[in-house]
């Protein structure tokens, strides 16, 4: 998916003056379908199919939908059958060379998470072959009072990008992550410059300013085993009265990935096809099974698990927490749950008001 490729010192970084930078998204045109953070109105952003360079916003911070719809839609047709039994299946659809801009460190961690849990044990091929074809353009951001990923240790990517843009004011200061990072450079020669000293002095003060700038700090050492300990905690029965289970929170979670799979059937009746679909296990359908028995029939019991996936489980796996805190499930929730709020109160509060 990715060959990394170490150049030394200056030669892995370049300079992108501002006005250089519609030069930098036409350049990535050619490198396949342009999709990025295109403005909606009332300031939100979302991620799509690029029409103009000019349209994309540089200075999105969090968009309502991550990128992980790009590479795993949240409707895919598997199958066409037929009722005399047969059935077709259906390729994988999708441009041929798609290029990812403007993922922010938190967005590039959970692509890597999506990354391992489709390659993992059970190989999700469809995934698997949509992230192959796609380069990743990172863009550096502010966090504003949602974002904790300095917590989850996810504000930074040393990886998981071909090309790294960081805003140092009059221009960017780009990274360079991999061969393909490299042979785009190389053909849009005219619009990089050299990195200087300077540069370099105002890309450790932005880094150093993006340190400064988050508001919260979520405790997380420790959490499985304070999480086991408060198995039977009032937090989530407190959790389970707020919760409208919704299935927002998941939908907009970068690293959720749990899906269902329906057969629906053709007006004609004698056709169909089988599609799956995005789920949650916040809905009160996740765990019922066929005799209509429901194994999470309690709110509290689906929210509980939602956090003991992604803060116990998946550390057990893969050896860190699924979250990357980019904030979006607190934005969607219409409840207001805040996931900051529970993490803190786990360790803090003991019982959520
Ligand atoms: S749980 Fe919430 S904060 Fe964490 S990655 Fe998912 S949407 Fe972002
Ligand atoms: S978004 Fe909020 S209300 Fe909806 S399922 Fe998630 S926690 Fe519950």
């Amino acid at each position: 998916m990715e060959s990394r490729r170490f150049l030394a010192g200056h030669a892995n970084a370049r300079l992108l003056a501002k006005d250089k930078a519609i030069g930098l998204l036409e350049l990535l045109g050619s490198f396949g379908e342009l999709y990025g953070p295109v403005r909606n109105g009332g300031g939100s952003s979302t991620f799509r199919a690029v029409k103009k360079p000019a349209d994309i916003d540089l200075n999105s911070l969090r968009t309502l939908l991550p990128p992980k719809k790009i590479l795993y839609p949240p409707t895919d047709e598997l199958l066409e059958f037929t009722a005399d039994g047969g059935f077709r299946s259906k390729e994988e659809t999708g441009p041929a060379r798609i290029v990812l801009f403007g993922l922010h460190p938190c967005d590039i961690n959970a692509v890597l998470t999506l990354d391992q849990v489709f390659s993992g044990r059970f190989e999700e091929p469809r995934y698997l072959a949509r992230r192959r074809r796609t380069a990743v353009i990172g863009l550096d951001c502010l966090p504003d009072e949602l974002c904790f990923c300095h917590s989850t240790k996810t504000d930074f990517s040393d990886r998981g990008f071909d090309l790294f843009l960081t805003d140092l004011g009059e221009a960017y200061f780009v990274r360079i992550g991999t061969a393909l990072g490299d042979d785009i450079i190389r053909a849009g020669r005219d619009i990089f410059q050299p990195i200087g000293p300077e540069s370099i002095d105002q890309y450790k003060d932005k880094t150093n300013r993006r340190h400064a700038a988050f508001s919260h700090r979520v405790e997380l050492v420790d959490l499985p085993h304070i999480l086991e300990l408060d198995y039977d905690s009032e937090i989530w029965e407190s959790l389970g009265r707020k919760c409208f289970s919704c299935g927002s929170c998941s939908a907009v979670c970068p690293t959720c990935y749990c899906y269902d799979v329906f057969d629906q059937v053709n007006l004609d009746g004698r056709s169909g096809s089988r599609v799956r679909i995005w789920d949650s296990c916040l809905t009160n359908s996740f765990a019922r099974v066929a005799d209509g028995h429901n194994y999470r029939q309690d709110k509290s019991t689906r929210i509980k698990l939602r956090y003991y996936h992604k803060q116990i489980a998946f550390v057990e796996q893969y050896g860190r927490p699924s979250c990357v805190g980019c904030g979006r499930c607190i934005a969607a929730c219409p409840a207001e749950i805040s996931v900051i709020d529970v993490l803190n109160a786990i360790f803090r509060e003991k019982v959520v008001k």
